[in-house]
């Protein structure tokens, strides 16, 4: 099957922007994900909050929804829902989901709601042109912290654990043959599907360099079923960075629940 994924729509992303890494792992898993008979292209649906990230769905030639900044959540476990048989996909930023629309992200892992959302986590608000978000680093100076943040950032990972997400990983964007992997992973996961991918912003933080040195890859005792040691691990953030499929088990899906309720 050689199906053209690629719109007629003007990229206008920076050149050389990571989120160009991203569409096209994207791009790669549907297809593959396709040709092996999992996905019907007819069925996926992909949505985006507010961001650099949010053009993604412009660029991407399959049935899409824009929302409100930080709002997509709750449209996705809506069509999720309101049908059972789509593959919803959320594409978000840290911005939009770690500041903006946090209290979504947390219920859809508490409640394990049968979507995917992939994060492309740049540390800042690079669409205002560089404000500082909740996973930007202590002293991040952008322009609303011109003498840098005072404040610590969170980890999503350790966040998305606690809140009881049974799909948990990490990419790099700029491993693109990775990011697909663990995409395709995430789709075919039944539950909540979080992979935070970090993305640097080479106009308004660069931190390729910064990353490139520490990103090291989970080995095959990764995806654990246990909790304690994916939170163990997730906690390791420092001079080597773990990325991949921490945390993967099974439970029943939101949507399956709620539809089975008399
Ligand atoms: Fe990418 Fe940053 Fe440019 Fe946005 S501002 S398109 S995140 S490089």
């Amino acid at each position: 099957m050689d199906i053209n994924l690629s719109t007629k729509a003007k990229i206008t992303w920076c050149p050389g922007c990571p989120n160009n890494a991203i569409l096209v792992a994207f791009r790669e898993a549907v297809m593959e994900l396709m040709n092996a008979g999992s996905l019907k292209l007819e069925n996926i649906v992909a949505c985006s909050g507010i961001g650099c990230h949010g053009k993604i769905t412009d660029y991407l030639n399959v049935n899409t929804f824009t929302s409100l900044h930080g709002r997509l959540i709750p449209a996705m476990t809506g069509m999720k829902t309101a049908n059972p048989a789509l593959t919803v996909v959320g594409f978000s930023g840290d911005g939009d989901s770690y500041d903006e629309g946090l209290d979504h992200l947390v219920h859809a892992a508490r409640r394990n709601s049968d979507i995917n959302i992939f994060i492309h986590d740049n540390q800042v608000f690079a669409l205002t042109t560089g404000q500082a978000t909740p996973t930007s680093p202590k002293g991040f100076k952008g322009r609303s912290t011109p003498t840098g943040t005072i404040e610590e950032p969170f980890n999503p990972l350790l966040l998305m654990l606690s809140a009881g997400a049974t799909f948990v990983a990490r990419s790099y964007a700029p491993e693109i043959a990775k990011t697909k992997e663990i995409m395709k992973a995430a789709i075919a996961h039944k539950g909540f599907s979080f992979v935070d991918i970090i993305q640097p912003c080479i106009t308004f933080f660069d931190t390729r360099d910064y990353y490139g040195k520490r990103i090291y890859w989970l080995d095959e005792k990764f995806p654990t079923n246990d909790v304690a040691t994916a939170t163990e691990k997730a906690r390791e953030y420092g001079d080597k960075i773990p990325s991949g499929i921490f945390y993967s088990i099974e439970k029943p899906a939101f949507e399956e629940q709620l539809l089975a309720l008399k």
